[in-house]
């Protein structure tokens, strides 16, 4: 068991018997169970509507270069910059690049998991660059020295009285004051924020190869502000993002807001062609995309988790899945967590750091039942467990294991034969803790098939 498997079953168990941890995310889920629920309702079919972005963002995958390509030529024809980054380390160099070349000291960020993969803002808070989140659960995190809890809502793990108490230790805000005076305190100190920095950035929801441009959707305004106060924005987002055409945007917009929060639709859905024109008086007066593959070249190659590369970050999954919902974001260690993350961690992270994650599933299919984009998350879950096994289990002290399972399981009328007391042995010694160190596992006491027998009879 290597130390991030170890360190993952001991938060899990400490995390799931937190008892306040477990009041807060029921609470917060339960908002957002009751806000899809109404959500669905205004879909005459949402399975349709869940069929048809599936099937065009697949066609976007299986052309990927040539969307992508596409893409290029059209943004450039708009002036913008377009970068191809290989791995974080070019994305985090050609960002740095442009930094030194603006002379930049600030820079302000719309919530972004591409960033969160880069490890944005420690890489450029190292450089005495100032980075500031500007969404608002985003800002939390970052401002209690947090990453962010979920993909979707990253400070769904603290309650009002959390944030209460954080502010009141960091600002001197009164202990007592309420949501609304916290966000227009973050409100007007982000407002000075945007208009000082020098570099904005945001992430892309959709790189919409036929316009050229790049889409984003959310809630507070703070994306348009990163990108259109500053003189230079920034998009960085995974070559995975491509749609081929703007009008695929009808579809995906609302199919992604009622699954990311119940809403009809974000509020505020925008499209980036350019920097600003001569005709325009604001705007940016530079705009850069940089295109990261970052493994996900190497994902496409797989024949079955390919298709995790159809995920739109809804969260659906994370919300559905009773793993998720009690052990929490933070016990996974990587950048996406629930079972999507799952999937890609070990990708990411290797198979030897996180391929433990894969286990981490019941199975129950809650996950690819909700999922918009019809991923097969928990049939993904088993392919990387076998593929766990190939790369690394198949030698040692578990392959001797398996060969003698697999002997009994070829002889299973050997487990009956008298054998309790041995069963029981290996129980006690060897899987004591097998269902927690809160739960014991039941005695072994007659065989299943005399058992069955008799009842039989
Ligand atoms: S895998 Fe599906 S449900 Fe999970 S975040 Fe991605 S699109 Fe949403």
């Amino acid at each position: 068991m290597n130390t991030a498997y170890k360190n993952f079953i001991k938060r899990s168990e400490e995390i799931s018997f937190d008892l306040l941890h477990r009041k807060t995310i029921q609470f917060n889920m339960g908002k957002y169970d009751a806000a899809v629920e109404r959500g669905m309702k205004r879909y005459k079919d949402i399975e349709k509507a869940k069929a048809h972005i599936a099937a065009k963002k697949r066609k976007a995958l299986q052309n990927l270069d040539e969307t992508l390509l596409t893409f290029e030529k059209n943004a450039i024809e708009n002036g913008i910059h377009v970068h191809w980054a290989v791995d974080t380390k070019e994305a985090l160099t050609h960002v740095n690049h442009i930094v030194r070349q603006k002379n930049a000291k600030k820079i302000v960020k719309m919530k972004s998991m591409t960033t969160e993969e880069l490890e944005f803002n420690e890489f450029f808070e190292h450089e005495n660059i100032e980075v500031i989140e500007t969404d608002l659960g985003e800002f939390i995190v970052q401002v209690a020295g947090e990453k962010p809890y979920h993909i979707v809502t990253p400070a769904m793990h603290k309650s009002k009285k959390d944030v209460n108490e954080l502010f009141h230790r960091l600002y001197d805000m009164d202990i007592n004051s309420t949501a609304e005076e916290m966000t227009e305190f973050v409100r007007q100190l982000l407002r000075k924020k945007f208009t000082e920095a020098d570099i904005g950035i945001t992430g892309a929801n959709f790189i919409v190869a036929d316009i050229g441009g790049i889409a984003t959707t959310e809630n507070e305004g703070n994306g348009i502000m990163s990108a259109s106060f500053p003189k230079t924005h920034i998009v960085l987002a995974g070559i995975e993002k491509v749609i081929p055409s703007m009008n695929d945007l009808a579809a995906f917009w609302p199919t992604l807001s009622v699954h990311g929060t119940g809403q009809a639709i974000t509020v505020y859905n925008t499209i980036y062609t350019g920097a600003r024109k001569q005709t325009e008086d604001f705007g940016p007066e530079e705009m850069h995309v940089i295109l990261i593959d970052n493994k996900r070249s190497e994902i496409l190659q797989e024949p079955f988790q390919s298709d995790s590369l159809a995920c739109i970050r809804c969260g659906a999954c994370l919300n559905a899945c009773p793993v998720y919902r009690n052990i929490g974001g933070y016990t996974y260690e990587s950048t996406y967590s629930g079972p999507i993350g799952s999937v890609l961690a070990p990708f990411y992270q290797g198979f030897d750091i996180s391929g433990h994650l894969s286990y981490a599933c019941t199975i129950c299919g809650k996950c690819t039942e909700v999922c918009p984009e019809k991923i097969d998350l928990h049939m993904l879950l088993l392919h990387n467990r076998q593929k766990d096994v190939e790369e690394l289990g198949n030698k040692g002290f578990f392959a001797f294991v398996m060969t003698v399972y697999q002997f009994f399981s070829l002889h299973a009328s050997l487990f009956g034969i008298g054998m309790s007391n041995i069963k029981n042995f290996f129980a006690r010694t060897f899987a004591k803790n097998g269902f927690g160190k809160k739960r014991s596992l039941p005695e072994f006491k007659e065989p299943f098939r005399n058992q069955f027998k008799k009842r039989k009879k």
